[in-house]
């Protein structure tokens, strides 16, 4: 018998508050209002969607941890007896393919009791409305990021959101926000919420611990950490924002971290180990999340570099509606 995760319980009120669109106002942009998407299923047509949407066989990762995504995008199930967390979505072609892996491997999108997300891009929450339609479970993730998935569009403070680029996506029911640190839980599973803001104002990594026996290893889903932009934003226009990106690497590198996942998969080089016949301890390399870290901050470093090198932009106006 599945018993419900009561997420609501887990979150604080004000943190519930946030999800519910009463703060983060100056973020919301009056100019982009809550996208039209109605089809959640509705394909997103980008450049390298259908690259990243190709098909890719699951495969259990260590223990109770299954990749479920697609190609370039990935999909984590996490599974317990009580039921099951999924953590992202993939874009909203991706979301057949994630249910279909499941049921490759013996399990029902339906048992999922909670969704997770890293940021609030499409190509990670795109796939997440069609995916709730069947399972009927809430959704979590970082703080800011809870209003662009209710609104189903990015935030005004996003890097990315004057390039045009960053596709509306169908609106998701059943949001809560969660806090740095915060733990939620589905059944036996406990999993912990790491605010890691910087590709996007709500990035969150999460961990947990999966045991095969009496062998346990720390899994992590890193959150994207990419310092990349529209053309006319700057990281070092803001105070503090390349701190808070910084700060949000070294998170990372210090995070307990056996065997690295990320959202894009080539970021930690997992499909290649798999695609080898990496089985088991061919994917653990306690040293990944500190090497990825490592790798981020140069090219943090490299971007801030470029933009002291140049002379400030000119003040983007505000972005129109699309
Ligand atoms: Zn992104």
């Amino acid at each position: 018998m599945l018993t419900f995760c009561f997420l609501c319980a887990l979150v604080p009120a004000s943190a519930c508050a946030t999800a519910r669109g009463e703060t983060r106002a100056a973020a919301d942009d009056p100019a982009r209002p809550g996208t039209t998407v109605v089809d959640p299923r509705a394909p997103i047509r980008c450049d390298s969607c259908d690259a990243w949407n190709q098909p890719h066989a699951p495969f259990q990762i260590f223990a109770n941890t299954y990749y479920v995504g697609v190609e370039g995008l990935t999909a984590l199930l996490i599974t317990s007896p009580e039921g099951h967390v999924l953590i992202d979505g993939g874009l909203p072609q991706s979301a057949a393919r994630v249910e279909e892996s499941l049921r490759a491997l013996g399990f029902r999108l339906a048992d999922v009791k909670l969704h997770l997300l890293t940021h609030e891009h499409y190509d990670h929450a795109g796939g997440l409305a069609a995916l709730q339609a069947v399972s009927h479970a809430p959704v979590a993730a970082g703080e800011p990021a809870a209003l662009a998935l209710q609104r189903g569009v990015p935030l005004a403070d996003d890097p990315q959101y004057a390039s045009g680029k960053l596709h509306p996506f169908a609106p998701v029911a059943q949001v809560r926000a969660v806090a740095d640190g915060e733990v939620l839980r589905v059944g036996p599973l406990a999993i912990t919420a790491h605010r890691t803001p910087g590709h996007t104002p709500g990035g969150t990594s999460w961990t947990w611990r999966s045991c095969e026996g009496a062998r346990c290893l720390d899994l992590v889903f890193a959150d994207s950490l990419n310092p990349i932009s529209e053309n006319g934003f700057r990281f070092t226009d803001a105070p503090g924002r390349v701190e808070t990106f910084a700060a949000a690497i070294a998170k990372l590198a210090a995070l307990p971290c056996d065997v690295l996942v990320t959202g894009h998969v080539g970021a930690s080089a997992l499909a290649d180990k798999v695609a080898a016949g990496g089985r088991g301890d061919a994917l653990v390399n306690p040293r990944a999340c500190m090497e990825l870290a490592a790798a981020l901050q140069k090219k943090l470093d490299e971007r801030v570099a470029k933009e002291r090198a140049s002379a400030p932009a000119l003040r983007r106006t505000a972005p129109s509606a699309r």
